[in-house]
């Protein structure tokens, strides 16, 4: 598993050597965290915090960490780093 940021996008290389691209925006839109996506209740229903506008620099990612051999952990330009995207959901963003 290999990832590059390359210009607004974000390159995966698989282990079987395909390749696909993630724009930068939809990684943020989609971003996996409490805060973004809401948190599910007991009875399955979904509390979504009200959208914040995405400020300036929200689709611009400045560092990233893998966490170990589970996901990536990308930190956006306004600050924002709490997501944590496992491979599998990385997958589905792809497809
Ligand atoms: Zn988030």
């Amino acid at each position: 598993m290999q990832l590059t940021p390359i210009g607004s996008e974000l390159a995966l290389k698989w282990s079987n050597g395909e390749e696909t691209f993630i724009p930068l925006e939809t990684l943020r839109k989609r971003c996996p965290c409490a805060s973004c996506q809401g948190e599910t209740d007991v009875l399955g229903a979904v509390h979504r915090p009200p959208q914040k506008p995405y400020g300036p620099g929200a689709f611009q990612m400045v560092q990233y960490s893998l966490v170990g051999g589970y996901g990536f952990q990308p930190r956006w330009a306004d600050g924002h780093g709490t997501g944590i995207y496992s491979w599998d959901y990385l997958r589905r963003l792809a497809a």
